[in-house]
């Protein structure tokens, strides 16, 4: 298994909402974040516009017992084993504020000059 930590961006490949390997079948790709990790794999954040079976909203007890961070608490979060990811994924880029969508190349573009909202939710801000 590749040596990935928390923060780290990987790619799935998705067949019908089923995160599947690497050389199966499917419909999209998607890139996820690693929220943390454990010998066999990953816990992967999954934005909430997503569905993907398996994934699972996760209170802060069971962030705290998963070792996620506290940010994370009242998200979905898919576990998978180190084999289905497909690719790992290290462009720069910026999850927005809003819809938690990663965004490659994206840079701060909020007044506090810190934060990002994606194309989409600053033009349609009930998405
Ligand atoms: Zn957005």
């Amino acid at each position: 298994m590749v040596n990935l930590k928390s923060g780290d961006r990987v790619d799935c490949r998705i067949k019908d909402r089923v995160i599947v390997g690497p050389y199966d079948d499917h419909d999209e790709i998607k890139t996820f974040e690693i929220v943390s990790t454990d010998n066999y794999g990953y816990y992967l954040f999954v934005p909430r516009y997503l569905i993907i079976s398996g994934s699972k909203i996760t209170d802060i007890f069971r962030c705290r017992q998963l070792g996620i961070e506290d940010r994370f608490a009242d998200e979905q979060i898919v576990y998978i084993t180190g084999s289905m990811v497909s690719g790992i994924s290290r462009q720069d880029g910026m999850r927005c504020e809003h819809c938690k969508d990663f965004v490659l190349m994206a840079s701060a573009n909020q007044e506090d000059g810190i934060t990002f909202k994606c194309y989409s939710c600053r033009f349609n801000p009930y998405r």
